[in-house]
C-alpha cells in the first residue's frame, strides 16, 4: 500500500524543527531515518498530515564520552555504533556496538537511528532494551528547552514513551560505564525483531561478582528489569565453575518473575522457557565478555552472537 497523503517539510536546525511542530500541530511527525515510521504510514497505521524531515542535523549525530558517561546523539545511526573505533565508548560501553547486529539488517542499520528506535518504543527493540538495562537518561528538547527523562519514567507502555508530541528526542546518554555486559535473543528468522531478549550487565569489583541488571523484551509492553533475579547476582566470584550456578538461578527466578503474553509468535510457557535460556546465556557471555576487558584479550564468545536457543 502507499502511504495516504503528506505535506513534508525538512528542518534546518533543532530550533527550526521544534517551531514546525509547534506551527503544524499533533498532527506532524518527525521523520529520522524512516524504517519505522514509513513502513507504518505505508499499512496506513500513521497518518500524518505533515511530515518534519530531521534527518539532515548534523548537530544531532555521533557519540561521545566525558564526565556525564556516554553521550549518543539521536540521529546517530544502528551502524554508526556498530563500527564505532573510539577507545573510551568500546572500554565503557562495549556491549553497544555489540548488539547492533541484532537490529535488522545492515540496509536498516544504515538509516535506522538510536533516537528513532528509543521515541518509536518498541518493546522488542535493542535500543529500548539496552537504555533499560544502563538506566540511560533521554534527552528531550522542546519550546520551553531541555529536560532529561530518566529511562524507568520513559517508556509508558505499548508504542508509548514520555515524550510530548512538540519535543524532539535530542540525546541518549548512559550514565555509567558498563563494560561487563551482554545482549541475547531469539528471531524465528535472521533479521527479524526478537519474540524474546535479553541483556545482562555485571557489577564486577576486584573480580568479585558483587551484583548486576537483567532487562528483558519480549514479556510486557515494555521493557523490564527484573529485581526478583537481579538479587540473585550476588556470588562474591568469578570462577565459571560458580558463576554458571548464580546464572542459572538467576534466569529461573526471571522466568517465574515474567508474565507474558500468548500470541501467534509463541505461547507465555514458551516465552518463560527462552526468558531462562537467555537470560543464562547473556550471563555467561557478560562474564566472558568481562574477563576479556579484564585481560585486555579478546572475548572467546563475542556478546552479539548470534545462536539459537
Ligand atoms: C525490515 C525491518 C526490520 C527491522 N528490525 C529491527 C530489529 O530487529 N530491531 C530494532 O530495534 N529495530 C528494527 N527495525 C526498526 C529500525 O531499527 C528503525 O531504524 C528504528 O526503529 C526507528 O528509527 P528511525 O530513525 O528509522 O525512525 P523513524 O522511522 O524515522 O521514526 C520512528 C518514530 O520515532 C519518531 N522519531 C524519530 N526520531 C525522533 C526524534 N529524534 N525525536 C522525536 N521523535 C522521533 C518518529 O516520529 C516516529 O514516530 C526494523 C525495521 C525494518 C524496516
Amino acid at each position: 500500500m502507499k502511504p495516504a497523503p503528506f505535506d513534508y517539510r525538512r528542518a534546518r536546525s533543532v530550533a527550526d524543527a521544534l517551531g514546525l511542530l509547534a506551527e503544524l500541530g499533533g498532527e506532524a511527525k518527525v521523520i529520522a531515518g524512516g524504517q519505522s515510521l514509513m513502513p507504518m504510514m505505508a499499512f496506513r497505521l500513521a497518518r500524518p498530515s505533515h511530515l518534519v524531515d530531521i534527518g539532515g542535523l548534523g548537530e544531532l549525530r555521533g557519540l561521545w564520552v566525558d564526565d556525564d558517561g556516554l553521550h549518543i546523539g539521536a540521529l546517530t545511526t544502528h551502524h554508526q555504533v556498530e563500527t564505532c573505533t573510539d577507545p573510551a565508548v568500546l572500554a565503557g560501553w562495549p556491549v553497544l556496538p555489540a548488539s547492533m547486529s541484532w537490529i535488522g539488517h545492515l540496509p536498516i542499520r544504515t538509516l535506522g537511528t538510536v533516537g528513532g528506535s528509543v521515541a518509536h518504543g518498541d518493546a522488542l527493540a535493542e535500543w529500548c532494551l539496552l537504555t533499560t538495562l544502563l538506566d540511560a537518561v533521554l534527552v528531550a528538547e522542546g519550546a520551553d528547552g531541555r529536560r532529561e527523562i530518566p529511562v524507568a519514567d520513559f517508556f509508558l507502555g505499548f508504542f508509548t514513551t514520555a515524550l510530548l508530541p512538540d519535543e524532539l528526542l535530542v540525546e541518549v546518554r548512559f550514565p555509567a560505564p558498563a563494560p561487563h555486559a551482554a545482549l541475547t535473543e531469539y528471531a524465528e528468522r535472521h533479521g527479524d525483531y526478537a519474540i524474546v531478549s535479553a541483556a545482562v550487565s555485571l557489577d564486577l569489583v576486584d573480580g568479585s561478582l558483587r551484583g548486576g541488571r537483567i532487562a528483558l523484551g519480549g514479556v510486557a509492553d515494555a521493557p523490564v528489569r527484573v529485581p526478583e533475579a537481579e538479587a540473585l547476582l550476588t556470588a562474591g566470584t568469578t570462577h565459571p565453575d560458580e558463576l554458571g550456578g548464580v546464572f542459572a538461578a538467576a534466569a529461573d527466578a526471571a522466568a517465574a518473575a515474567v508474565d507474558p503474553g500468548d500470541d501467534q509468535h509463541g505461547s507465555a510457557d514458551y516465552r518463560r522457557s527462552l526468558v531462562r535460556t537467555l537470560v543464562q546465556r547473556a550471563g555467561v557471555q557478560a562474564s566472558v565478555a568481562a574477563r576479556a576487558v579484564d585481560d585486555d584479550r579478546p572475548a572467546a564468545v563475542p556478546a552479539g552472537a548470534r545462536r539459537r536457543p
